[in-house]
């Protein structure tokens, strides 16, 4: 047995238990008070497995498994770790500590695209909680369970998600929602459980989820999908966890059913690749029928080059996996320290693209998921002596839009969709920017 598969039990570590990680006491002082100041702010988990197996050390701070999960400098003005800084050097009391974050968090933006109150849809006038749907096809359900991860991603904005889980009792009412919910939704296809991390969960709690939605007369539910970075972060959750043979067996029993199991990989840098463990839980899951789709945002530090991506690609499909999606990070909290503006994304993206076999470009990007719909950078160019971004819909909030070339003015420095101003003198795209979130196709 490799040494990555002794890591059997999870160990979140926090900052108050940070010396009993001793990578980090071996670091020098300054990335030690960068870990203490920034962890006051966003918040901050990592597990042995990450520590010991994904980040080099050597290469520290610079690394890109430490960027994408270590507290980074960047990640806040000077000003704000400044005060953080002297508040915590001072032994300043709790409350004042608290003060100050809670002051310098409200202004970084946790919710963009108001990912938590719109799109979420209603039966007989009750609001259903923890359901999303925006593109007729597709349900997201966001299992209260699930609303936290094996380490956190330093980028991530779900941040004020990430507090206490409630009993499984909600949980039995949340699924009768959405089992109601797609009853009346024929033209529902597949339904996408995320978070946080759905894979969080005891294989037991995912059960009371995932099995009603097996009866018969929700035949139209063709696929089940699983948007998780346990693959990345916890792949022991499918080879050694106690519960991970029968977390199979749950899978098994879907495809059984006759419907599809898609895990959505959250794959951010060929290293998560590399692993033993991680191959291990690939071929496990790949051994039953299921199919693992890559995807990931493009992260400044920890995958903005073309060599990441290529190579992310290329790996991927050695091991079976599918590229789906590179997304554009959207407005997230410590957002300028991480953001790449969408030419560079979309030079990146071409570089690597253009590097792998065909059975790699089955992905999508780069693309911002954003108000109006999926919107995928098609490329730059020049028409008629001006400089344009071609962009698409791959989902759109109204299903006409999709695939629609529409154009926008180059600008190399536009990180975000409302960055883009329409091209050729027209005074507006042919959609509507701020549609309302009552979904247009019903
Ligand atoms: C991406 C996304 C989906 C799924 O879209 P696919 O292109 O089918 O993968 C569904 N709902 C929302 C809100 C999404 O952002
Ligand atoms: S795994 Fe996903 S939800 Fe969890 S911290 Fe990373 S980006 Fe956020």
């Amino acid at each position: 047995m490799t040494e990555a598969l002794q890591h059997t039990t999870y160990q979140p570590v926090t900052r108050t238990s940070l010396s009993a990680i001793p990578q980090v006491e071996r670091l020098d002082r300054s990335l030690r008070e960068t870990i203490e100041v920034v962890s006051a702010v966003f918040p901050f988990r990592t597990n042995a497995y990450v520590v010991d197996h994904l980040i080099d050390w050597d290469k520290v701070p610079d690394d890109p498994i430490y960027q994408l999960t270590f507290p980074q400098r960047g990640m806040l003005s000077d000003t704000d770790y400044r005060t953080v800084a002297s508040l915590i050097r001072r032994g300043a009391p709790a409350a004042e500590l608290r003060a100050t974050v809670n002051a310098i968090r409200l202004r970084h933006n946790p919710h963009p695209a108001g990912q938590l109150t719109h799109n979420v849809p209603e039966l007989d006038g009750e609001p259903l909680p923890g359901l999303q749907h925006k593109y007729p096809e597709t349900v997201l359900f966001f299992p209260s369970r699930g609303q936290t991860c094996h380490a956190y991603c330093s980028y991530c904005f779900r941040w004020a998600q990430f507090v206490g889980m409630p009993d499984l009792k909600f949980a039995a009412k949340e699924v009768d929602g959405l089992v109601r919910y797609l009853r009346v939704h024929p033209e529902v296809s597949d339904v996408l459980f995320t978070g946080g991390d759905p894979m969080i969960m005891k294989t037991r709690a995912l059960r009371e989820y995932i099995e009603p939605l097996l009866r018969p007369d929700l035949g139209h539910v063709q696929t089940i999908r699983i948007g998780t970075k346990a693959l990345a972060y916890w792949p022991q959750r499918f080879v050694t966890d106690e519960d991970a043979d029968d977390l199979l067996r749950l899978f098994e029993k879907i495809i059984r059913s006759g419907r599809h199991v898609a895990i959505m990989g959250h794959y951010s840098h060929p290293r998560e690749l590399s692993t033993p463990v991680a191959q291990r839980a690939i071929a496990r899951l790949r051994a039953i029928g299921c199919e693992i789709r890559m995807q990931a945002p493009i992260i400044r530090h920890v995958n903005d080059s073309a060599r990441a991506w290529a190579s992310l690609w290329r790996q991927g499909v050695k091991l079976g996996l599918v590229p789906y999606y590179m997304f554009v990070s959207r407005d997230t909290g410590p957002k300028n320290y991480f953001e790449v503006p969408l030419a560079e994304s979309y030079t990146i993206f071409r570089k690597a693209y253009s590097q792998v076999s065909g059975l790699g470009r089955t992905v999508r990007g780069p693309v911002m998921s954003a108000t109006p719909g999926k919107v995928l950078i098609n490329g730059v160019t020049q028409i008629g002596g001006q400089r344009v971004f071609v962009l698409s819909f791959l989902q759109g909030r109204d299903p006409d839009w999709v695939k629609r070339p529409f154009f926008a003015h180059y600008d190399p420095a536009a990180t975000w969709l409302f960055d883009l101003k329409p091209a050729f003198g027209a005074p507006e795209q042919f959609f509507d920017p701020d549609a309302t979130y009552a979904p247009i196709w019903r």
